[in-house]
């Protein structure tokens, strides 16, 4: 597939395997063990050149295909997809601050995400609404020629260590989603309080956890989406998030498999070597189709989004097909490796935490079953 990306696309993949592999795989899971981001965060990933993945050259950026920045996730994925989704989540709000910014806001906040001096977080979840992300309570009140802030935000990826963060606030609840706004906000910024990270099942260096807003003052410079174009840009990049996060159960898939065939050639049970029981092998076979199969699919989105088709429906599937194949393909990776797979020794606890965290984020799994039945039942409404 990536003989037919642009030479520097590939480069920059090649980068992503090498950042992966020297960088991540060696240090996650002590990252994990401590609960945290490393205290240099993703300043190793932005001299790496994997921050600004889709911002043009001219702003500082790769300039990267879509397809190409979801191969770039898989192959972190195959170290740590709570790594790569930091660096997603990162890389889409430089990509919002690009095309919606104002030139100071670009000036201001760009070069610094550039080096990862800043780490970026989107805050839109709320503690009573994830699934409905239309339902803000958030507000932002005309206040002084600028915006107040108070309300409170959940499940926000790297608030335990954000640094600038794009707020979602509702400025008028009788307009609904027409009344969300967005604004940047420094994390240190007077009136906003960090919660502490959230104890999970895993993923731990995605730091998430919540904000409050306590009459927190902006100036109007601060506002990234007007009201009207809040919740449209928020939903602007969800076809190539549910991509993304397709190709990074691909990556955790494609590692689990590597890993388990190397163990199973290894071990022995009465007298022969795992690998050679028929009925492992055709476990294995079937978590090979599935990956082939979430592959195909991821990257039919991407393709379609680079192409500037509709691609709601085939993120959908892609999102839904993927998360679904990892989660019982990691599972069963980690039962052909018998015990040891399930040890802290192997990546596979945390690829298989990691695919139940993707069945969340970026719209659940019965969401996207949401999205696709709308679409079956279109001709028949
Ligand atoms: C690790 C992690 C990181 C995250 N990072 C971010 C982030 O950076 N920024 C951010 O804004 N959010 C983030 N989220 C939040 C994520 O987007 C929400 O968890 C997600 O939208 C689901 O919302 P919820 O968890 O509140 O579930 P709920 O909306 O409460 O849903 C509960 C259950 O009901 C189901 N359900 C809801 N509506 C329907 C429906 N219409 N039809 C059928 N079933 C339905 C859901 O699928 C789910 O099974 C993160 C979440 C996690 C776990």
């Amino acid at each position: 597939m990536d003989t037919a990306l642009q030479p520097f696309e590939q480069r920059t993949i090649e980068a992503a395997i090498d950042f992966a592999s020297s960088v991540i795989a060696p240090n996650a899971a002590v990252w994990e063990q401590q609960r945290c981001l490393p205290p240099e965060r993703i300043g190793p990933a932005a001299n790496a050149g994997l921050t600004g993945l889709l911002l043009a050259e001219a702003q500082g950026g790769r300039g990267l295909s879509k397809t190409a920045m979801a191969r770039v996730m898989e192959e972190l994925s195959k170290a740590d997809m709570a790594y790569a989704f930091v660096l997603v989540v990162h890389n889409n709000f430089m990509n919002a601050i690009a095309q919606a910014g104002s030139p100071a806001q670009r000036e201001r906040y760009l070069p610094g995400m550039l080096s990862g001096k800043y780490l970026g977080a989107f805050l839109l979840t709320e503690p009573q609404s994830g699934s409905d992300a239309a339902n803000v309570t958030t507000t932002a009140r005309r206040r002084d020629g600028g915006w107040i802030l108070n309300g409170a935000k959940a499940w926000i990826t790297s608030a335990a260590s954000a640094d600038l963060l794009s707020v979602y606030a509702q400025t008028d609840a009788s307009q609904g989603w027409r009344g969300i706004a967005a604004f940047i906000v420094e994390a240190d910024h007077p009136g906003v309080f960090r919660e502490a990270p959230y104890s999970t099942m895993g993923a731990h260096v995605m730091g998430a956890g919540g904000f409050r807003f306590e009459d927190c003052r902006l100036s109007d410079d601060a506002m990234l989406f007007p009201p009207g174009e809040g919740f449209k840009g928020a939903m602007a990049g969800i076809d190539l998030a549910r991509a993304n996060v397709a190709a990074m159960c691909c990556g955790m898939m494609a590692n689990s498999l590597d890993v388990t065939l190397v163990h199973a050639g290894d071990r022995r049970a009465f007298g022969q070597r795992v690998l050679d029981f028929q009925g492992l092998q055709w476990q294995l076979a079937d978590v090979a189709t599935d990956l082939h199969a979430a592959r195909l699919m991821a990257y039919a989105a991407t393709r379609a989004i680079d192409a500037g088709q509709r691609a709601a429906i085939a993120a959908a599937h892609a999102k839904k097909f993927a998360t679904r194949a990892a989660l019982k393909g990691i599972a069963d990776c980690m039962q052909v490796m018998g015990a040891d797979g399930y040890k802290h020794d192997f990546p596979l606890a945390r690829h298989l935490a990691c695919a139940k965290m993707a069945h969340y984020i970026d719209g659940t799994t019965e969401i996207q079953n949401v999205v696709i039945s709308r679409d079956l039942l279109r001709p028949a409404t």
